[in-house]
Protein backbone atom coordinates (compact mmCIF):
# COMPACT_ATOMS: atom_id res chain seq x y z
CA UNK A 1 0.00 0.00 0.00
CA UNK A 2 1.77 3.05 -1.29
CA UNK A 3 1.67 6.32 1.37
CA UNK A 4 0.96 9.51 1.66
CA UNK A 5 2.06 12.28 4.00
CA UNK A 6 -0.60 15.22 4.11
CA UNK A 7 0.66 18.51 5.77
CA UNK A 8 -2.47 20.71 6.75
CA UNK A 9 -5.77 19.77 8.16
CA UNK A 10 -7.62 22.37 6.76
CA UNK A 11 -9.63 21.74 4.39
CA UNK A 12 -7.52 20.85 1.29
CA UNK A 13 -5.84 18.54 3.66
CA UNK A 14 -8.89 16.57 4.67
CA UNK A 15 -10.43 16.71 0.83
CA UNK A 16 -7.02 15.16 -0.22
CA UNK A 17 -7.03 12.32 3.00
CA UNK A 18 -10.60 11.57 2.15
CA UNK A 19 -9.86 10.95 -1.37
CA UNK A 20 -6.46 9.01 -1.07
CA UNK A 21 -7.51 6.96 2.32
CA UNK A 22 -10.76 6.17 -0.09
CA UNK A 23 -8.98 5.31 -3.23
CA UNK A 24 -6.87 2.48 -0.42
CA UNK A 25 -3.61 4.38 -0.19
CA UNK A 26 -1.92 4.78 3.31
CA UNK A 27 -3.06 8.54 4.69
CA UNK A 28 -0.95 10.32 7.43
CA UNK A 29 -1.75 14.24 8.01
CA UNK A 30 0.43 15.99 10.16
CA UNK A 31 -1.31 19.59 11.15
CA UNK A 32 0.77 21.99 13.55
CA UNK A 33 -1.82 23.50 15.05
CA UNK A 34 -4.50 21.59 18.28
CA UNK A 35 -7.42 21.15 16.13
CA UNK A 36 -8.44 20.65 12.33
CA UNK A 37 -10.16 23.16 9.92
CA UNK A 38 -6.81 26.07 9.11
CA UNK A 39 -8.65 29.01 7.99
CA UNK A 40 -12.10 27.45 8.16
CA UNK A 41 -11.12 26.03 11.85
CA UNK A 42 -14.04 26.71 14.15
CA UNK A 43 -15.15 27.02 18.10
CA UNK A 44 -17.82 26.07 20.13
CA UNK A 45 -20.48 29.20 20.51
CA UNK A 46 -23.70 28.64 22.52
CA UNK A 47 -24.66 24.76 22.19
CA UNK A 48 -23.34 25.76 17.82
CA UNK A 49 -20.10 25.85 16.42
CA UNK A 50 -18.72 28.94 14.84
CA UNK A 51 -16.33 29.89 12.29
CA UNK A 52 -12.69 31.92 14.05
CA UNK A 53 -13.38 33.37 10.77
CA UNK A 54 -16.75 34.20 8.18
CA UNK A 55 -17.51 31.82 5.14
CA UNK A 56 -19.98 31.46 2.86
CA UNK A 57 -20.69 29.43 -0.13
CA UNK A 58 -22.20 30.36 -3.11
CA UNK A 59 -24.26 28.81 -5.78
CA UNK A 60 -21.73 28.47 -8.17
CA UNK A 61 -19.04 26.53 -5.97
CA UNK A 62 -18.91 23.51 -8.22
CA UNK A 63 -16.37 21.40 -6.72
CA UNK A 64 -17.72 22.56 -2.83
CA UNK A 65 -21.43 21.22 -3.58
CA UNK A 66 -20.36 18.13 -5.40
CA UNK A 67 -18.10 17.53 -2.22
CA UNK A 68 -21.15 17.74 0.18
CA UNK A 69 -23.32 15.79 -2.31
CA UNK A 70 -20.74 13.12 -1.98
CA UNK A 71 -20.06 13.63 2.00
CA UNK A 72 -24.64 13.52 2.24
CA UNK A 73 -24.89 17.18 3.73
CA UNK A 74 -26.36 19.20 0.70
CA UNK A 75 -29.52 19.11 2.17
CA UNK A 76 -27.76 20.82 5.30
CA UNK A 77 -26.85 23.44 3.36
CA UNK A 78 -29.10 26.70 3.49
CA UNK A 79 -29.76 29.64 1.39
CA UNK A 80 -30.02 33.46 2.60
CA UNK A 81 -30.73 36.98 0.84
CA UNK A 82 -27.77 38.67 1.93
CA UNK A 83 -26.84 42.32 1.02
CA UNK A 84 -24.17 43.98 0.74
CA UNK A 85 -23.76 47.53 2.12
CA UNK A 86 -21.49 49.20 -0.06
CA UNK A 87 -21.52 47.46 -2.92
CA UNK A 88 -25.58 47.72 -2.98
CA UNK A 89 -26.07 44.35 -4.15
CA UNK A 90 -28.15 41.44 -2.91
CA UNK A 91 -27.36 38.04 -3.27
CA UNK A 92 -27.84 34.27 -1.87
CA UNK A 93 -25.42 32.67 0.23
CA UNK A 94 -25.52 29.30 1.36
CA UNK A 95 -24.31 28.32 5.21
CA UNK A 96 -24.67 24.86 6.64
CA UNK A 97 -26.94 23.89 9.67
CA UNK A 98 -24.32 23.08 12.14
CA UNK A 99 -21.80 25.77 10.40
CA UNK A 100 -18.86 24.61 8.30
CA UNK A 101 -17.61 22.42 11.18
CA UNK A 102 -20.60 20.11 9.58
CA UNK A 103 -17.99 19.56 6.31
CA UNK A 104 -14.76 19.21 8.62
CA UNK A 105 -16.25 16.83 11.33
CA UNK A 106 -17.50 14.36 8.17
CA UNK A 107 -14.29 14.43 5.99
CA UNK A 108 -12.54 13.29 8.94
CA UNK A 109 -15.10 11.17 9.82
CA UNK A 110 -14.13 9.35 6.47
CA UNK A 111 -10.69 9.81 6.31
CA UNK A 112 -10.89 7.75 9.77
CA UNK A 113 -13.33 5.48 8.82
CA UNK A 114 -10.93 4.18 5.95
CA UNK A 115 -7.66 4.48 8.37
CA UNK A 116 -6.07 7.31 7.88
CA UNK A 117 -3.89 9.08 10.89
CA UNK A 118 -4.16 12.91 11.47
CA UNK A 119 -1.86 14.12 14.08
CA UNK A 120 -2.32 17.50 15.66
CA UNK A 121 0.41 18.91 17.46
CA UNK A 122 2.93 18.24 14.96
CA UNK A 123 4.90 21.24 12.91
CA UNK A 124 6.80 19.69 9.95
CA UNK A 125 10.23 21.19 10.19
CA UNK A 126 11.81 19.62 7.27
CA UNK A 127 11.16 17.38 4.02
CA UNK A 128 13.64 15.54 2.35
CA UNK A 129 14.23 13.12 -0.58
CA UNK A 130 15.49 9.72 0.26
CA UNK A 131 18.03 7.61 -1.76
CA UNK A 132 15.22 5.28 -2.65
CA UNK A 133 13.25 7.94 -3.96
CA UNK A 134 10.88 7.87 -0.84
CA UNK A 135 10.40 11.25 1.51
CA UNK A 136 11.45 12.16 5.00
CA UNK A 137 8.81 14.61 6.79
CA UNK A 138 10.49 15.76 9.82
CA UNK A 139 8.34 17.13 12.52
CA UNK A 140 9.01 19.23 15.77
CA UNK A 141 6.26 18.70 18.77
CA UNK A 142 5.21 20.69 21.58
CA UNK A 143 7.60 19.63 23.44
CA UNK A 144 10.18 19.49 21.01
CA UNK A 145 10.79 16.06 20.97
CA UNK A 146 11.36 15.08 16.89
CA UNK A 147 8.90 12.95 14.84
CA UNK A 148 10.04 11.21 11.44
CA UNK A 149 7.44 9.90 8.81
CA UNK A 150 8.32 8.00 5.29
CA UNK A 151 5.97 7.96 2.09
CA UNK A 152 5.78 7.75 -1.40
CA UNK A 153 4.14 11.17 -2.12
CA UNK A 154 3.64 14.55 -0.12
CA UNK A 155 0.84 16.90 -0.12
CA UNK A 156 1.82 20.28 1.40
CA UNK A 157 -1.35 22.47 2.12
CA UNK A 158 0.81 25.75 4.12
CA UNK A 159 1.65 28.55 2.44
CA UNK A 160 3.74 28.11 -0.54
CA UNK A 161 6.31 30.21 1.00
CA UNK A 162 6.47 27.76 4.18
CA UNK A 163 6.96 25.09 1.50
CA UNK A 164 10.05 26.67 0.39
CA UNK A 165 11.10 26.85 4.24
CA UNK A 166 10.49 23.17 4.58
CA UNK A 167 12.21 21.78 1.31
CA UNK A 168 15.84 22.66 1.82
CA UNK A 169 16.24 18.85 1.68
CA UNK A 170 14.33 18.48 -1.36
CA UNK A 171 15.84 18.72 -4.86
CA UNK A 172 13.87 21.63 -6.35
CA UNK A 173 15.01 23.69 -8.94
CA UNK A 174 16.09 27.03 -8.68
CA UNK A 175 13.67 28.56 -10.71
CA UNK A 176 10.92 26.20 -8.90
CA UNK A 177 11.99 27.67 -5.71
CA UNK A 178 11.84 31.30 -6.66
CA UNK A 179 8.88 31.38 -8.05
CA UNK A 180 7.12 29.72 -5.05
CA UNK A 181 8.97 32.44 -2.64
CA UNK A 182 7.75 35.38 -4.72
CA UNK A 183 4.34 34.66 -4.12
CA UNK A 184 3.44 37.04 -1.55
CA UNK A 185 0.71 37.25 0.65
CA UNK A 186 -1.80 39.33 2.58
CA UNK A 187 -2.04 39.04 6.45
CA UNK A 188 -5.86 39.39 7.95
CA UNK A 189 -6.92 40.33 11.20
CA UNK A 190 -10.72 38.92 12.59
CA UNK A 191 -12.02 40.08 15.89
CA UNK A 192 -15.30 37.88 16.22
CA UNK A 193 -17.32 39.30 19.01
CA UNK A 194 -20.85 37.63 20.63
CA UNK A 195 -23.18 40.72 20.67
CA UNK A 196 -26.53 41.10 22.47
CA UNK A 197 -27.59 42.55 19.81
CA UNK A 198 -25.68 43.77 16.11
CA UNK A 199 -27.30 47.25 15.04
CA UNK A 200 -27.45 46.32 11.01
CA UNK A 201 -29.98 44.67 8.52
CA UNK A 202 -26.68 44.19 6.28
CA UNK A 203 -24.46 40.94 5.74
CA UNK A 204 -21.72 42.74 4.63
CA UNK A 205 -20.62 46.40 5.22
CA UNK A 206 -17.60 47.89 3.05
CA UNK A 207 -18.30 51.22 3.37
CA UNK A 208 -18.36 53.16 7.34
CA UNK A 209 -19.92 56.63 7.87
CA UNK A 210 -16.72 57.84 9.04
CA UNK A 211 -13.79 55.89 7.46
CA UNK A 212 -11.19 57.78 9.52
CA UNK A 213 -8.89 55.47 10.91
CA UNK A 214 -10.96 52.49 10.67
CA UNK A 215 -8.20 49.66 10.88
CA UNK A 216 -10.72 46.87 9.22
CA UNK A 217 -11.95 46.67 5.76
CA UNK A 218 -15.08 45.05 6.49
CA UNK A 219 -17.75 44.28 8.75
CA UNK A 220 -20.04 40.95 8.49
CA UNK A 221 -23.00 40.63 10.27
CA UNK A 222 -22.92 36.75 10.74
CA UNK A 223 -26.10 36.95 12.09
CA UNK A 224 -28.00 39.28 10.33
CA UNK A 225 -27.76 36.90 7.49
CA UNK A 226 -27.74 33.43 9.24
CA UNK A 227 -30.03 33.90 11.86
CA UNK A 228 -29.77 33.95 15.43
CA UNK A 229 -29.20 30.02 15.91
CA UNK A 230 -27.50 29.46 19.35
CA UNK A 231 -24.62 31.06 20.28
CA UNK A 232 -26.33 32.54 23.39
CA UNK A 233 -26.41 36.29 21.16
CA UNK A 234 -25.43 37.45 17.46
CA UNK A 235 -21.98 37.61 16.03
CA UNK A 236 -20.36 40.05 13.80
CA UNK A 237 -16.86 40.02 12.16
CA UNK A 238 -14.74 42.30 11.93
CA UNK A 239 -11.64 42.08 9.05
CA UNK A 240 -8.90 44.20 8.91
CA UNK A 241 -6.02 44.21 6.38
CA UNK A 242 -2.81 44.36 8.17
CA UNK A 243 0.56 44.31 6.59
CA UNK A 244 3.03 42.19 9.54
CA UNK A 245 5.38 45.29 9.38
CA UNK A 246 1.97 47.42 10.88
CA UNK A 247 2.89 48.05 14.41
CA UNK A 248 -0.58 46.44 14.93
CA UNK A 249 0.18 43.44 14.02
CA UNK A 250 2.46 42.59 17.23
CA UNK A 251 -0.06 44.30 19.65
CA UNK A 252 -1.55 41.95 22.35
CA UNK A 253 -5.25 40.57 21.50
CA UNK A 254 -6.83 42.99 24.28
CA UNK A 255 -4.87 45.84 22.58
CA UNK A 256 -6.08 44.98 19.29
CA UNK A 257 -9.28 44.16 20.63
CA UNK A 258 -10.14 47.46 21.66
CA UNK A 259 -8.57 49.66 19.24
CA UNK A 260 -11.28 47.94 16.79
CA UNK A 261 -14.18 48.02 18.74
CA UNK A 262 -13.14 51.72 19.33
CA UNK A 263 -13.23 52.22 15.45
CA UNK A 264 -17.06 50.07 15.55
CA UNK A 265 -17.99 52.59 17.79
CA UNK A 266 -17.44 55.44 15.68
CA UNK A 267 -19.53 53.70 13.08
CA UNK A 268 -22.32 52.37 15.57
CA UNK A 269 -22.11 55.12 18.53
CA UNK A 270 -24.49 53.96 20.61
CA UNK A 271 -22.83 50.24 21.47
CA UNK A 272 -21.63 50.19 24.15
CA UNK A 273 -18.57 47.54 25.75
CA UNK A 274 -21.33 46.04 27.79
CA UNK A 275 -23.07 44.79 24.19
CA UNK A 276 -19.93 42.34 23.90
CA UNK A 277 -20.32 39.09 25.88
CA UNK A 278 -17.57 37.68 24.36
CA UNK A 279 -15.00 38.08 21.67
CA UNK A 280 -11.86 36.28 20.25
CA UNK A 281 -9.23 37.57 17.76
CA UNK A 282 -7.71 35.60 14.92
CA UNK A 283 -4.51 36.41 13.08
CA UNK A 284 -3.61 34.80 9.66
CA UNK A 285 0.11 35.39 8.86
CA UNK A 286 -0.95 33.96 5.18
CA UNK A 287 -4.68 34.53 4.48
CA UNK A 288 -4.56 36.25 0.67
CA UNK A 289 -2.21 35.58 -1.94
CA UNK A 290 -1.44 38.68 -3.34
CA UNK A 291 -0.92 36.81 -7.52
CA UNK A 292 -1.29 33.82 -9.29
CA UNK A 293 2.37 32.81 -10.92
CA UNK A 294 2.29 32.62 -14.53
CA UNK A 295 3.13 28.20 -14.84
CA UNK A 296 2.28 25.42 -12.62
CA UNK A 297 4.32 24.68 -9.64
CA UNK A 298 1.63 21.93 -8.11
CA UNK A 299 4.12 19.40 -8.44
CA UNK A 300 7.66 21.22 -8.03
CA UNK A 301 9.58 17.63 -7.63
CA UNK A 302 8.20 14.23 -8.57
CA UNK A 303 5.29 13.03 -6.01
CA UNK A 304 5.77 15.88 -4.11
CA UNK A 305 2.46 18.45 -4.32
CA UNK A 306 1.75 21.50 -3.16
CA UNK A 307 -2.63 22.29 -2.55
CA UNK A 308 -2.68 25.66 -2.29
CA UNK A 309 -4.81 28.38 -3.15
CA UNK A 310 -2.30 30.77 -3.96
CA UNK A 311 -1.76 28.56 -6.88
CA UNK A 312 -5.55 28.60 -8.51
CA UNK A 313 -6.49 30.97 -10.89
CA UNK A 314 -8.52 33.63 -9.11
CA UNK A 315 -11.47 34.56 -11.71
CA UNK A 316 -13.24 37.00 -10.10
CA UNK A 317 -14.09 40.21 -11.74
CA UNK A 318 -14.50 42.55 -8.85
CA UNK A 319 -10.73 42.34 -7.89
CA UNK A 320 -11.87 40.74 -4.57
CA UNK A 321 -10.39 36.86 -3.94
CA UNK A 322 -13.61 35.06 -4.15
CA UNK A 323 -14.55 31.26 -3.97
CA UNK A 324 -11.33 30.35 -2.61
CA UNK A 325 -13.15 26.83 -0.70
CA UNK A 326 -14.24 25.81 -3.93
CA UNK A 327 -10.84 26.73 -6.38
CA UNK A 328 -9.13 24.89 -3.48
CA UNK A 329 -11.57 21.90 -3.20
CA UNK A 330 -11.05 21.30 -7.33
CA UNK A 331 -7.33 21.31 -6.53
CA UNK A 332 -7.14 18.88 -4.10
CA UNK A 333 -9.67 16.63 -6.43
CA UNK A 334 -6.63 17.19 -9.65
CA UNK A 335 -3.93 16.01 -7.55
CA UNK A 336 -5.44 13.38 -5.86
CA UNK A 337 -6.57 12.32 -9.34
CA UNK A 338 -3.05 12.41 -10.43
CA UNK A 339 -1.72 10.37 -8.03
CA UNK A 340 -3.90 7.57 -8.40
CA UNK A 341 -3.27 7.58 -12.09
CA UNK A 342 0.57 7.74 -11.16
CA UNK A 343 -0.16 4.42 -8.96
CA UNK A 344 -2.06 3.19 -11.61
CA UNK A 345 0.54 3.60 -14.07
CA UNK A 346 2.63 2.27 -11.86
CA UNK A 347 1.37 -0.72 -10.82
CA UNK A 348 0.17 -1.56 -15.07
CA UNK A 349 4.14 -1.12 -16.22
CA UNK A 350 5.09 -3.48 -13.17
CA UNK A 351 2.69 -6.15 -14.63
CA UNK A 352 4.26 -5.43 -18.00
CA UNK A 353 7.74 -6.24 -16.74
CA UNK A 354 6.53 -9.45 -15.13
CA UNK A 355 4.49 -10.89 -18.46
CA UNK A 356 7.61 -10.22 -20.40
CA UNK A 357 9.50 -12.00 -17.94
CA UNK A 358 7.43 -14.93 -18.11
C1 LIG B 1 -11.07 36.11 6.62
C2 LIG B 1 -11.28 35.02 5.60
C3 LIG B 1 -12.57 34.74 5.14
C4 LIG B 1 -12.76 33.76 4.14
N1 LIG B 1 -14.02 33.54 3.68
C5 LIG B 1 -14.20 32.68 2.64
C6 LIG B 1 -15.50 32.49 2.08
O1 LIG B 1 -16.49 33.03 2.56
N2 LIG B 1 -15.61 31.66 0.99
C7 LIG B 1 -14.51 31.02 0.45
O2 LIG B 1 -14.65 30.31 -0.55
N3 LIG B 1 -13.30 31.14 1.01
C8 LIG B 1 -13.10 31.96 2.07
N4 LIG B 1 -11.86 32.10 2.61
C9 LIG B 1 -10.76 31.28 2.09
C10 LIG B 1 -10.79 29.87 2.70
O3 LIG B 1 -10.79 29.94 4.11
C11 LIG B 1 -9.53 29.10 2.26
O4 LIG B 1 -9.45 29.08 0.86
C12 LIG B 1 -9.50 27.65 2.71
O5 LIG B 1 -9.91 27.50 4.04
C13 LIG B 1 -8.06 27.17 2.51
O6 LIG B 1 -7.93 25.88 2.99
P1 LIG B 1 -6.50 25.17 2.91
O7 LIG B 1 -6.65 23.84 3.49
O8 LIG B 1 -5.99 25.27 1.52
O9 LIG B 1 -5.52 26.11 3.76
P2 LIG B 1 -5.52 26.34 5.32
O10 LIG B 1 -6.90 26.43 5.83
O11 LIG B 1 -4.60 27.49 5.53
O12 LIG B 1 -4.88 25.00 5.91
C14 LIG B 1 -3.49 24.77 5.92
C15 LIG B 1 -3.17 24.00 7.20
O13 LIG B 1 -1.79 23.66 7.17
C16 LIG B 1 -1.26 23.81 8.47
N5 LIG B 1 0.18 24.01 8.34
C17 LIG B 1 0.83 25.02 7.72
N6 LIG B 1 2.17 24.86 7.83
C18 LIG B 1 2.37 23.71 8.51
C19 LIG B 1 3.53 22.99 8.95
N7 LIG B 1 4.77 23.44 8.70
N8 LIG B 1 3.36 21.84 9.64
C20 LIG B 1 2.11 21.34 9.92
N9 LIG B 1 0.98 21.99 9.54
C21 LIG B 1 1.11 23.16 8.84
C22 LIG B 1 -1.99 25.04 9.01
O14 LIG B 1 -1.95 25.08 10.43
C23 LIG B 1 -3.40 24.83 8.46
O15 LIG B 1 -4.22 24.12 9.35
C24 LIG B 1 -11.64 33.05 3.63
C25 LIG B 1 -10.35 33.31 4.13
C26 LIG B 1 -10.17 34.28 5.09
C27 LIG B 1 -8.76 34.56 5.58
Amino acid sequence: MKKVCIIGAGLSGLVCGMRLAKAGFEVVILEELTSPGGLMASTHMGSEYIELLPHHIRRTDKALHSLSRELGIDNKIKWYDAFWYGRASRKKVGYFDGGFATLINLLIQNITDHGGRIFYSMSVSEITRKDDGTYLTSCVLSDSRKYETESDYIIFTGSCRTFVNVSHGLPLTMNMRDQLMNITYHSRICLMMLMKKIPSDAYIQLKFPSNKDIPFARIVNHSACFQDRNYGGQIVYLVGKCQISDPLWVESDQKIMENYFRAYRSVYPAIKKSDVKSWRLTKVRYAVSEQFPETDLSEPIDNVFVCSSALTNNESSSGVPENRMDRITALAGEICTRIISKEKMNSEHKEEIVITAI
